[in-house]
């Protein structure tokens, strides 16, 4: 039937697709990808036959252009199966108009979660995950960028960020600079991937770090509120509260 389906797909290691993701690639009528031979190769890796179902492009420089022959052929009764080059469409991604024209023609937009890397980030850098800001890509001009870490700077919520590595020695120096050098960050960086890595240290030493190594590959920042706990003083509170509550459950039982 007539409908969108966004789908995630892996941010490094192939077999991170769900088994929904692959059923809908086997049954959608179009495919639609931000990268057509990307997805291609995923088909290829995991044994989905294609047949002579179209593979369609659709990215920011073709959005407007594609969206209206993409709603011709949700008015002729297919289905299309959309994803980004990696991860979750719309995060940091394209998908966002597509979704919303076919919501506003009065079609179903359902989602086939998965991957993402703010989420994996969050999971294995050792900030605090109760709350988190996604400010996306910074933007690449050093004035722009200053303004918009000082616009981030009290947002009580672990700040996450996408990075390219080559501005990645630059932004974590900015970033010290606007954010203050002992806030706690993380560099979360080739995900999944073979050469996985988290470094993680106050902004200044990070900013360090990676000024002195030439960093590769794909890269998440996180960035520790402002005034936080660290995250042993967090353990601390809860094993002293745990403490006190074992103190007054024995208490009550002597009484
Ligand atoms: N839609 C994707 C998602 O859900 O995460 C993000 C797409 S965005 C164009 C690409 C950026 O995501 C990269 O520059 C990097 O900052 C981050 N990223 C994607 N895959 C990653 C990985 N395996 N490890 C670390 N960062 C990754």
């Amino acid at each position: 039937t007539a409908g969108l389906y966004l789908l995630a797909t892996p941010i490094g290691t192939a077999r991170d697709i769900t088994l929904r993701a692959l059923d809908i690639l086997a049954s959608a009528d179009v495919l639609v990808a931000e990268d057509t031979r990307s997805l291609r190769k995923l088909l290829e890796i995991h044994g989905v036959p294609l047949g002579d179902r179209p593979v369609l492009s659709y990215h920011d420089h073709n959005g407007a252009q594609m969206r209206p022959r993409l709603l011709a052929l949700l008015a002729e009764g297919k289905s299309l199966a959309y994803a980004s080059e990696a991860g979750t469409p719309m995060i940091a991604d394209p998908g966002f108009d597509l979704a919303r024209a076919v919501r506003e023609a009065g079609y179903p937009v359902t989602s086939a979660p998965g991957p993402s890397a703010v989420v994996t980030a969050l999971t294995l850098g050792g900030l605090p995950t109760d709350k988190f800001f996604f400010a996306g890509f910074l933007p690449n001009a050093k004035g722009q960028r200053k303004t918009a870490l000082a616009g981030v700077k009290d947002v009580p919520a672990t700040l996450v960020f996408y990075e390219s590595p080559k501005r990645i020695a630059a932004m974590l120096a900015d970033a010290a600079e606007v954010l203050g050098a002992e806030r706690e960050a993380a560099v979360c960086r080739e995900l999944t991937k073979k050469f996985e890595e988290i470094i993680r240290a106050p902004l200044s030493e990070l900013a360090q770090i990676c000024a002195d190594r030439t960093l590769k590959g794909e890269i998440v920042v996180l960035i520790d509120r402002a005034g936080s706990p660290s995250v042993s003083e967090i353990e601390l509170e809860s094993q002293v509260s745990e403490a006190l509550e074992t103190l007054s459950v024995r208490d009550a039982v002597d009484l």
